[in-house]
This record gives C-alpha cells, structure tokens and sequence, in this order.
C-alpha cells in the first residue's frame, strides 16, 4: 500500500485491518490472513481506494458463502463492501440492490412488496454481488433470469453499467473477473399475489432444510454438476460419502458438500476435495470442476 492510501485511512470512513484474518468471514471458518483487508464505506471511497491499490492484487469478498481462504493467507488486498452498498430501492418501474444485500433480505423485501420471481433467494446465503458474479440459483430459477443490468468498477475504478446479456451469466459462472467489482444490480420488476410468493419461500425452505445440512460450516455445494449429471451422485457412489481428511468430511446428508467438523485446516478442505476429484476420475473418468472459488497461497 502506498503512503498516500495510508495516510487516506486515517481521512476515510472505510475500515482497514492489517494482517488480518479472513477465513473467519467463509462460512467454511477456516483459513489465512490477508495483508490487507478493507470495508468499504460508499462508492466514492471505492473510488479512491481502487486509484490507491495495487492494480491486480485484489480481491472482492462477497458473505463467503462460496469461498475457501488457503492456510497462508492472501498477500494483497481483500476488499468488502460496506454501509452504502446496503439498500434496496424501487424506481421507475425497477429495482436497484446494492451489491452486499443479502439474498434472504432481498427475498423478505420482495415478499413485503409482492414482487415476484425472487423467492429462490432465500435458498442462497450469499449476497447478491457474489449471486451475479456465480450466477447462483436453486430450486429451477437461477440470478440470468430475473436481472437486467449490473453497475460495475474496474480496477482503474471506472464505473459502468453492463447489460445482462454482456456478462454471460451460465451454471454458475459469468465473464466477471477478480478485478471488477459489482456494486449495484438491477432487477426486472414484476408484482405477483403475496400468498402465492410466500409459499413457494415457505417450500425452498422445507425442501432445503430437509436435502442440505446448511447448519454447518460448509460452502455448499463443492464441485459443480457436469453436463446432465449430479455431482453428488457420482461422489456417492465413487465412495466418498463419509470420508474425511483431518477434521475436513464429506456430508453423509448431501455429499457434494463438505464440511469443517470443528478445526479443519483450508488445506484439509482442499485436500479432501481433490481426493474425491481423483476418486471419481478414476471410477467414471469424469472430471470434476470445482464451484467452490479458492484463493491465497
Ligand atoms: C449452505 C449453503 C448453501 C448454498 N446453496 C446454494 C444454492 O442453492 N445455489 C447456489 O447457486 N449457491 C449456493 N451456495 C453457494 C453460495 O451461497 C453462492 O455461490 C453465493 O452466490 C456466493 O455469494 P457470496 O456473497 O457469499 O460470495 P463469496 O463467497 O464471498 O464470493 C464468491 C465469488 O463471488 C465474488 N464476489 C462476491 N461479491 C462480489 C461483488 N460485489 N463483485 C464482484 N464479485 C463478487 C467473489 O470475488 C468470489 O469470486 C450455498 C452455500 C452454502 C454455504
């Protein structure tokens, strides 16, 4: 960091921690130390600090409910989005979301105002930066469907607006890279009956209370699905149900995600799962690809 940016902290609103853990923001908790680590106030403090930082040697963390810290940490800047990056606004027949609301608040805000179509957000616990950047879904709808633009910065913190179609969002992936940072997503508006919107909540949360041990420190679902196959069948029956690598193990609820027992270290987590990707190569001569993103040294 240069001794402008540092002399900045002490004038800026935003938080900066030196050395400071971030396994503990994963929903995984475990993992290294980031050199540097940022909560960013608003939009212009993004500004400045993006002109501050080292260009390529950031990272922009979401609720890390999709993220593995590696043991040695990450040897740059990781940056979180703060207070202004919080609201929910309806305007001109749209809706504007800023980029670290959660999905769940983004789901009871549409249910309080009945609007339709985002009712599988309260299946995902991210936020809903990290929603569009892996274009996470459930239950049969997915973040393509019901978005039309993204506001965005780029490392050399210029800001645009991108049209849904430019980001080509796909399971679970889109053209977003490390170094953009969306910051505002804007929805398709559509009103439907409130009861209808509560009941299918009240099943995405039957259904994942019964399929998923979501009160664990997990990440989810670890490997993506190859085309027309499930990941977790071909983990299961390459006999990796139950399997553990430290304090690392494969959910005997749903064995495509994998869970810290207590003290896993990220090297654990990481090391069972590329057992299981050796495991089901050798059975079906399928490689799996990882969904789970993996960062640091
Ligand atoms: C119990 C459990 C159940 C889950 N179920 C599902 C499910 O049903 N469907 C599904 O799709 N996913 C699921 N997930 C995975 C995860 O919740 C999603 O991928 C989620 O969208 C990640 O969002 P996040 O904010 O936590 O992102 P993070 O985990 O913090 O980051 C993930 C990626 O998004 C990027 N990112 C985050 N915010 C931004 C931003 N503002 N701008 C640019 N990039 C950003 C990060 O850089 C990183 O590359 C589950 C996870 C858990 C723990």
């Amino acid at each position: 960091m240069s001794n402008k940016l540092l002399e900045f902290t002490k004038k800026l609103k935003s938080k900066f921690f030196f050395d400071h853990n971030i396994g503990k923001y994963t929903w995984f908790r475990t993992g290294g130390n980031a050199k540097i680590f940022a909560i960013v106030e608003n939009s212009t403090e993004l500004e400045i600090i993006l002109n501050e930082i080292n260009n390529d040697n950031f990272f922009i963390l979401g609720s890390g409910s999709n993220l593995l810290v590696r043991d040695n940490g990450y040897n740059g800047t990781i940056l979180k989005l703060g207070k202004g990056f919080n609201s929910i606004n309806i305007k001109d027949n749209r809706l504007e979301v800023g980029a670290s609301i959660l999905d769940i608040n983004l789901s009871n805000f549409a249910l309080k105002n009945n609007i339709e179509g985002l009712e599988f957000y309260s299946g995902i616990p991210g936020s809903i930066g990290g929603a569009v950047k892996m274009n996470a879904g459930c239950f049969g709808s997915e973040t393509k469907d019901v978005i039309s633009c993204i506001e965005i910065y780029n490392n050399f913190s210029e800001k645009k607006i991108i049209k849904k179609n430019d980001i080509k969002l796909s399971y679970r992936s889109s053209n977003i890279k490390n170094n953009q940072i969306i910051t505002k997503v804007i929805f398709e508006l559509n009103y439907g009956k409130n009861s209808h919107i509560k009941d299918k909540i009240d099943n995405i949360k039957k259904q994942r209370i019964l399929s998923q041990p979501i009160k664990n420190k997990t990440s989810g679902s670890t490997f993506k699905n190859p085309d027309n196959l499930y990941a977790a069948k071909l983990i299961e029956e390459a006999g990796c149900k139950g399997i553990s690598y430290g304090d690392a193990f494969v959910s005997d609820q749903h064995a495509n995600f994998l869970i810290n027992r207590g003290k896993a270290t990220a090297t654990d987590i990481e090391n069972l799962g590329n057992l299981i990707i050796e495991k089901v190569y050798s059975k079906f001569n399928i490689k799996l690809d990882w969904e789970v993103k993996i960062i640091g040294d």
